[in-house]
């Protein structure tokens, strides 16, 4: 938290008790955004920790997605999402329709297999899932759920579902889709970097390309990131493959590294432009309009129960109304 609020965020802070809400805000919002947030987190964190909430009203500061996971875990709810458009390459990269006619080219063909989706993935594509992972623990899944004998159907994100592969051993059929932040990473750059600074540790995100994941010193996602990172007492050089705006926490955390980003081919900061379309007077007017927010959708049923078998355990109390 600033020690001297601005306007808004003070308003903000005035709002949340007014309404009784909990904002909680991903790992790649700007630093006072995730300031002024209640819990912080990369996706799956966020995703147990919103069943554990027990205001009425969340906002959540990420893309859609997220803010739908949320909604689906917590039904009775009100989840406000401050911009709508906050979308994702990965979301995008895979519609329900093209998955659903693959599946059942690889069903016609006798192909014996699970499909395992990102949580970074619409709804409709969450209930066409056997299982819904996150980069924190799509290696568990993969490796200890999906049965024996079973292909995994990857979808929609090719390096992580790579990486996931390389790691378990499983055969994978991966999905043609990637993270429009971490797939521009400059392997150039990274080199220049590493050679500049030889003490450095490099640290990527499994989202990336292979040729930056062969150059890392640790892959892992952003939680597993931070815990990695606290490991080491000595003030330590880092080079961080992921969004930015996870070099705030980690400064929050642990202030005696340094942090240094890898540059991408053709955006020097890697920012997310979806992440980026929250902004603190966003939040506060969805806080004062209660809107936009995240309404049940059909799909939502069974993308619920398998939200619900795949990240929590034990499972989120069930049932739910429906229609609100
Ligand atoms: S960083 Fe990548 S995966 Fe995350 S929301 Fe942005 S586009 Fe999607």
């Amino acid at each position: 938290m600033p020690a001297v609020l601005d306007d808004v965020s003070a308003e903000i802070l005035d709002l949340k008790k007014q309404l009784g809400a909990t904002i909680l805000a991903h790992y790649y919002q700007d630093g006072d955004i995730q300031a002024l947030a209640d819990i912080t987190g990369d996706s799956l964190k966020l995703a147990r920790e919103a069943t554990k909430v027990d205001s009425p009203v969340i906002v959540f500061c990420g893309v859609l997605f997220m803010a739908e996971t949320a909604k689906m875990l917590n039904p009775t709810k009100t989840v406000l999402l401050p911009d709508l458009q906050a979308g994702c390459s990965l979301v995008d990269a895979c519609p329900a329709d093209k998955l659903a006619h693959y599946q059942d080219f690889l069903r016609a063909n006798d192909r014996k297999f699970q499909t395992v989706c990102y949580i970074n993935s619409s709804a409709k594509v969450k209930a066409l899932s056997d299982w819904v992972v996150t980069s924190g623990n799509a290696v568990e899944v993969v490796r200890d759920k999906v049965p024996a004998g079973y292909e995994v159907l990857f979808v929609p994100d090719k390096h992580l579902g790579r990486y996931v592969g390389e790691v378990t051993g499983r055969d994978m059929i991966l999905w043609d889709g990637s993270c429009m932040v971490h797939e521009i990473f400059s392997l150039t750059d990274l080199l220049k970097q590493q050679k500049e600074h030889p003490g450095a540790v490099t640290i990527a995100h499994p989202e990336c390309p292979k040729n930056i994941l062969d150059h890392a010193d640790f892959v892992g996602g952003t939680e597993v990131m931070i815990r990695h990172v606290g490991t080491f007492q000595e003030p330590t050089t880092f080079l961080v493959a992921t969004e930015p705006n996870m070099m705030w926490q980690l400064e929050q955390r642990y202030p005696r590294h340094t942090y240094l980003g890898v540059p991408g081919i053709t955006c020097s900061c890697n920012a997310c432009p979806h992440m980026a379309r929250n902004t603190l007077e966003k939040i506060r007017d969805c806080m004062r309009n209660r809107a936009p927010e995240i309404t049940w959708q059909p799909e939502f049923d069974k993308a619920r129960e398998v939200l619900t078998r795949s990240l929590l355990n034990p499972p989120a109390p069930a049932p739910h109304p429906v229609g609100d």
